[in-house]
């Protein structure tokens, strides 16, 4: 429930070979230090060439948010993709009405975010593949401190099981 299926730097690290051999249809993608830092309002560059890349494969995107509908309405402004602020990450409730409603089975579809607490615990109460990228920028909050920190043994082990199955 902790352990991410894979680990990468950032978003556009992940090979398109991972999409297409675990048969991901649906991607479902956290914004904040995902994509951007929670202080950039809109998509960057990057971000958009990496959106038509998906679509390239053939993948529906959705934002997946904790954070209220003003950011995530003024970060998806100019695209077309649905999204879901206030999710409630770890709770699956909404998550499983949302992929309901775009008909996203959890066997095709993929989680991307960069908590382990909130993106990858998602995911795996919902039975779908979870990827964690690395923070872009953390808040220099306490809290923020507390979470990294709490992150690190489930990490740990997974490093270790991608060592021992000579991944890395
Ligand atoms: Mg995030």
């Amino acid at each position: 429930m902790f352990i991410p299926d894979r680990m990468y730097d950032t978003v556009y690290d992940i090979p398109d070979t991972y999409f297409t051999e675990n048969g991901i249809k649906y991607l479902f993608v956290d914004i904040d230090n995902t994509l951007v830092p929670y202080e950039i309002q809109n998509p960057t560059k990057e971000n958009i060439d990496w959106f038509e890349r998906m679509e390239k494969l053939g993948i529906k995107l959705f934002f997946v948010s904790n954070n209220g509908i003003e950011r995530v309405k003024k970060y998806t402004e100019n695209l077309e993709y649905k999204y879901n602020a206030d999710i409630k990450k770890p709770l699956v409730k909404r998550y499983k009405k949302f992929m309901a409603e775009n008909g996203a089975d959890a066997g095709h579809s993929m989680a991307i975010g960069d908590q382990i607490f909130t993106d990858v615990v998602s995911a795996k109460r919902i039975g779908m593949k979870a990827v964690l990228v690395k923070p872009i920028k953390d808040k220099k909050t306490a809290f923020f401190r507390f979470k990294r920190i709490m992150e690190k043994p489930f990490i740990a082990i997974y490093k270790s099981r991608e060592k021992r199955e000579g991944k890395i």
